[in-house]
């Protein structure tokens, strides 16, 4: 009777598509289950069927009335992601290219580090922002993803990581393709599901998201959300030279990015990540380690250094370990707190500046 009762109000998403199941907010699904006359808690029965049990059809919501599965089925898609490719490395690293019903695609990364299992999520197909040493960068920008998928990429990876029988994941880091703080209300959107109890149950502190360096999305993440940890992408020790590598840049200079940096260390109460690509010759040069020395030194942070991954339509060379060891010793010299990030995945092209889809 369910089905005929039913005045159905599905939510639209802000390119006037029906949403899918996943993209529902709480609110949302409550409201579309008031229609049906359904009772309140089976909002978090199918919450928990999304987010717990990572499911895939609205067969497996087996403790759901049949006629209310029917329904569901018959007014909106589960959304979970299309998969068209999945790619193993040597090393354990998995990366997986998904398929919107436009044919546009977008990846995301599992990369395995002893006990820890680190999903990188993207948060956009491709990206606006031009940094010169991505190859997300070559996409150009074509549209944000939706909280719904980026949720559905952190339930591809727990499921993935269930099948396969490894550890549970433990981190996510929005450094896949897309810069998230141009995205911000999904990513956060989908942050507050990951986090919440009745959702993935993680903790904020092992969601870190990456930005190239917007300083408005910095303000407001030190305002709204300082539960997660922020990385900034600086890659250079002076104007010039992050002009050249990352045009955004010229909109926010070192200077005033650097105090956004410090204005979100006090709000989080956390150090910041300075995430520095290492380019031979580029970024990777006994001054620039002297620069970004004194850049940083006294500053509430931290320093992942990240070898350049070298692609063959990237025309930058990546360094020797020689000059990268040179580099890291002369950071760790001035006192900072440097990690020296092993690279992951690069035979699959999964590593950091590799996630790429051809539009088709
Ligand atoms: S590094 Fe990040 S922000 Fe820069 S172009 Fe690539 S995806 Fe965008």
């Amino acid at each position: 009777m369910l089905g005929i009762l039913a005045r159905v109000h599905t939510p639209t998403d802000a390119r006037g598509r029906t949403k899918t199941l996943s993209e529902l907010t709480t609110a949302e699904l409550q409201n579309w289950l008031a229609d049906q006359k359904q009772p309140k808690f089976r909002a978090a029965q199918i919450q928990e069927w999304l987010w717990t049990h990572f499911a895939t059809s609205y067969d497996q919501m087996t403790n759901l009335p049949k006629d209310l599965r029917a329904l569901l089925a018959s007014q909106m898609k589960l959304g979970a992601l299309d998969q068209v490719d999945q790619q193993v490395s040597s090393d354990g690293t998995a990366k997986w290219a998904f398929q919107d019903a436009d044919g546009k695609r977008f990846e995301t990364v599992m990369i395995p580090e002893e006990d820890r299992r680190t999903a990188c999520v993207s948060s956009q197909v491709g990206c606006a922002m031009g940094c010169t040493f991505c190859r997300t960068a070559q996409m150009g920008f074509q549209r944000n993803l939706s909280h719904g998928e980026i949720l559905q990429q952190v339930a591809h990876v727990r499921r993935y990581l269930r099948d396969t029988q490894q550890p549970q994941l433990t981190n996510i880091v929005f450094m896949g393709m897309g810069e998230p703080l141009n995205n911000l209300s999904n990513v956060l959107q989908a942050c507050e599901v990951i986090t919440h109890p009745k959702g993935l149950g993680m903790s904020p502190r092992r969601i870190t998201i990456s930005t190239s360096g917007l300083i408005a999305g910095i303000d407001r993440l030190a305002e709204e959300a300082p539960q997660y940890h922020l990385a900034i992408s600086l890659n250079s020790s002076n104007d010039e030279m992050r002009n050249k590598v990352m045009p955004v840049n010229r909109r926010h200079p070192i200077h005033d990015l650097l105090l956004a940096g410090d204005s979100w260390s006090i709000a989080a109460n956390w150090p910041i990540t300075y995430e520095y690509v290492l380019i031979g010759d580029v970024t990777c040069t006994s001054q620039a380690a002297r620069e970004l020395a004194g850049l940083l030194g006294g500053r509430h942070c931290k320093i992942n250094l990240i070898p350049l991954n070298a692609a063959d339509d990237i025309a930058l060379r990546a360094p020797t370990q020689e000059e990268i060891l040179d580099f890291e010793s002369r950071l760790v010299d001035a006192g900072l707190q440097v990690y020296l990030r092993k690279p992951k995945g690069q035979d699959i092209l999964a590593a950091c500046g590799q996630l790429a889809q051809k539009a088709n």
